[in-house]
């Protein structure tokens, strides 16, 4: 049985007006536009997580692309790092298709829950401290419907460094010394909940090769592996 983010959440997440600055980018960015999406009637509202709330794997980005979530209104959807993402998450099973278009695609994740540390498009991908601090509220609740999660894999550093204050704070874990940030690097927390680092497939990342396909799928094969493996 699938059963889906509370629709009070959602509706909290989508009507969410704390961060000025981004309230604004994500409305102007709705009405500007790009030219390949003048015809599309952008979502430009916040993005909620995607997949089903008893998922296993939860899988951190940084926030809504401009004109990929902030467009279409699903995580990861309608962007390069979108194709990046979900090719690697068909390829273990966690998503029945590989790619990712549009809300309506047939697009279904399995044992497999997708949000961000900010809800909201912020200019140049860089949002403001105070505007990580505002939507916390909404990454720990999330996280808190996910009860059965044995593994999270962090897009990026900040991403990284989120989870950190978040199962600092939900889980009363303290961390002596922080594990650092580095591609791959995978570490279990005390509630037997796994940890893994990814380079994020940002354009900036993937097209640079910083992060490479092989690189990015063994991410997805250690989660798949230990999944498999607390199943023995
Ligand atoms: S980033 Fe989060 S807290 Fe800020 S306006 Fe968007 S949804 Fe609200």
């Amino acid at each position: 049985m699938i059963i889906f983010m509370s629709s009070s959440l959602e509706h909290k997440i989508t009507t969410c007006v704390l961060c000025p600055r981004l309230v604004q980018w994500r409305q102007d960015i709705g009405q500007i536009k790009v030219r390949r999406f003048q015809d599309d009637t952008y979502w430009a509202k916040p993005v909620a997580g995607f997949g089903s709330l008893q998922a296993e794997c939860l899988i951190v980005g940084l926030a809504p692309a401009a004109h990929g979530a902030n467009r279409t209104g699903r995580m990861f959807t309608g962007d390069r790092s979108g194709e990046w993402l979900y090719r690697a998450l068909a390829k273990q099973g966690f998503a029945n298709q590989a790619e990712s278009h549009h809300r309506k695609d047939g697009l279904k994740l399995h044992n497999c829950f997708i949000t961000a540390v900010l809800h909201c498009a912020p200019p140049q991908n860089k949002p403001a401290k105070d505007e990580i601090t505002n939507c916390r509220r909404f990454f720990s609740s999330e996280f808190r419907q996910l009860k059965r999660l044995r593994v999270m894999i962090c897009l990026g550093q900040i991403a990284f460094k989120e989870t950190l204050c978040l199962l600092e704070s939900e889980l009363q874990i303290k961390f002596t010394p922080k594990p650092k940030f580095s591609h791959g690097n995978t570490f279990k927390t005390s509630r037997d909940l796994t940890i893994i680092g990814s380079y994020h497939p940002s354009q900036q990342n993937t097209f640079t090769g910083k992060l490479t396909e092989e690189m990015f799928d063994t991410v997805f094969r250690k989660a798949r592996h230990i999944l498999n493996k607390s199943q023995d």
